[in-house]
């Protein structure tokens, strides 16, 4: 992540390869807050890390999501995709809903509306949770 950045002629500041390491090591799902806090101790301020957060988005890294309410990130591999978010342990699963958004195009173009962007999100219960009954 951070050489992708580094690629992208980003001038990498110690505290932005914190944030940066600190989303890296995140599996699934992740408030931007809790992101907050736990750099805090460091010395890295709430807007440092939002400000990072956002060239991670913009390079496509990350994805903004909704959970439970309110809004989170997932660390993103390349190519277009979706989400399935799991609602107890915020486990993040890509889809690919490329035969789905087809259809929707098709819907689209036959109303003659131009599609710019699309949401599709997915939110439930992943495999491991259904197992323990939450
Ligand atoms: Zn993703
Ligand atoms: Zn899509
Ligand atoms: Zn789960």
């Amino acid at each position: 992540m951070l050489q992708r950045l580094n690629e992208d002629g980003l001038r990498s500041t110690a505290p932005r390869e914190s944030v940066v390491k600190a989303v890296a090591a995140k599996r699934g799902a992740f408030n931007p807050e809790a992101l907050v806090d736990e750099l805090r101790p460091g010395g890295i301020g709430r807007a440092t890390v939002y400000r990072t957060l956002e060239l991670l988005e913009e390079r496509g890294m990350l994805t903004r999501i909704h959970q439970a309410g309110c809004h989170a990130f997932t660390v993103c591999d390349e190519g277009h995709h979706h989400h399935l978010v799991c609602n107890a342990c915020s486990k993040v699963l890509p889809i690919d809903a490329r035969n789905i958004e087809d259809e929707i195009q098709e819907l689209a173009s036959r109303l003659k509306f131009r599609v710019d962007t699309h949401m599709l999100e997915f939110a439930g219960l992943c495999e491991s949770c259904q197992a323990r009954g939450a």
